[in-house]
């Protein structure tokens, strides 16, 4: 874990999401424990940012902290809320220049979800995401990932909130990054962290089959969605090309490991895009229902988002996602209708894209995945 943080850091910083470099750090400079734990409760649990964290520390240690010690990996570049909703887009700036986005879901209920990007851009190039429109994929680090919830919970400190659930649904594929989002998943959840419950963390990936298997066996109280959209071989390749690699029934079979892996409280959320004439007839919910039947699942049925890049797709009616919402739970497959929000501020599902990441790309020469 501690390379993966240290990969990022263009400071010669120690950064507070590095729990080695901290230990480290106290021991060279030899400071009290309870100093450092003290910070970790500012930092985490109070949520407060770094000035506030340095000007509670014991004043001889302020400007050493000051100076070895780097408080976030990201900065916030630009927050749109939406009119309509409870959605808020924050836009960060990695280090090394890139742009990046979160979403912050507020909820009617109370609660407040996070949804987390992984990377900049995606190979996947799914035919109805902007993302995978972007043509750029660079990793984000452990500490940019983590870094995102850090921002978000200090911001709904003034609002009383706090991010209930975090989801690995925005920009990039996280099992394409996964050694990263491991070690974030390992930050989130750790009591000396953010002392986040794994059963409230998501990821969802557009089937990479055996790195979620790999990942699952490390992490099974984690859930994990699959991005399915499809239960056509032919036509689910024509919408997510990565798919020829990952066939439908290699998927079948990873469902039914991950079962095995996973408590029987849990199930694999199943993820199924409304694309109009597409995949939302009758006859396809009848096709997914003999597809999942024996997997322990629920389908979540997703609203297609316009994306400009894709003229050629269009939401399914919204009695139509009904109808085929109905006949899936009279079949008795637990079956939720996802509700959107963000639409005005671009910042619902697949709507998710940077293009000034590919002039940044291209000054630093990194190659485009695609
Ligand atoms: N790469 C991961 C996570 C990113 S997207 C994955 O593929 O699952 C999270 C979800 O939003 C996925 O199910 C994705 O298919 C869906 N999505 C992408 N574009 C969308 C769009 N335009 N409208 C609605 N959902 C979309």
């Amino acid at each position: 874990m501690m390379n993966a943080l240290q990969k990022s850091s263009i400071t010669n910083k120690t950064s507070i999401f590095d729990g080695a470099g901290l230990d480290a750090l106290r021991k060279r400079l030899r400071i009290d424990p309870g100093v450092l734990r003290r910070l970790r409760i500012d930092f985490f649990k109070n949520r407060l940012d770094a000035d506030d964290c340095l000007s509670r520390m014991p004043s001889n240690l302020k400007e050493t902290f000051g100076r070895e010690l780097s408080f976030n990996a990201l900065k916030i570049k630009e927050r749109f809320d939406s009119q309509f909703d409870g959605a808020t887009k924050l836009i960060f700036e990695t280090p090394a220049g890139f742009v990046i986005e979160s979403v912050i879901l507020r909820a009617a209920t109370g609660r407040v979800a996070l949804c987390l990007s992984s990377q900049v851009g995606c190979a996947a190039a799914c035919d109805f995401c902007a993302t995978g429109k972007m043509g750029v994929a660079r990793d984000l680090s452990a500490a940019e990932i983590v870094d995102q919830l850090a921002h978000a919970n200090r911001l709904l400190r003034s609002e009383d909130r706090q991010v209930r659930n975090l989801v690995f649904m925005g920009m990039g594929e996280p099992l394409h990054n996964m050694e990263q989002v491991h070690a974030a998943i390992e930050l989130f959840t750790s009591p000396l962290f953010f002392n986040h419950p794994p059963n409230r963390i998501l990821v969802s990936t557009v089937g990479i089959t055996d790195k979620l298997i790999a990942l699952a066996n490390q992490l099974p109280s984690v859930n994990y969605a699959i991005s399915l959209h499809s239960v056509n071989q032919a036509e689910r390749e024509s919408i997510i090309p990565i798919a020829k690699r990952y066939s439908l029934d290699s998927l079948r079979n990873a469902i039914v490991e991950l079962n095995q892996i996973q408590s029987e409280r849990t199930s694999v959320m199943i993820e199924y895009l409304m694309l109009d004439s597409l995949n939302d007839s009758p006859n396809d919910a009848a096709l997914l229902m003999r597809w999942v039947s024996g997997l322990r699942v629920h389908v979540n049925l997703i609203p297609y988002n316009h994306v400009e890049e894709a003229p050629h797709l269009n939401p399914s009616p919204r009695t139509k996602i009904e109808a085929f919402g109905n006949r899936l739970k009279q079949a008795g497959v637990p079956t939720t209708i996802r509700y959107s929000m963000g639409r005005d501020i671009d910042a619902a599902c697949g709507q998710l894209v940077k293009r000034e990441n590919q002039a940044i790309a291209k000054e630093l020469s990194i190659q485009c995945a695609l």
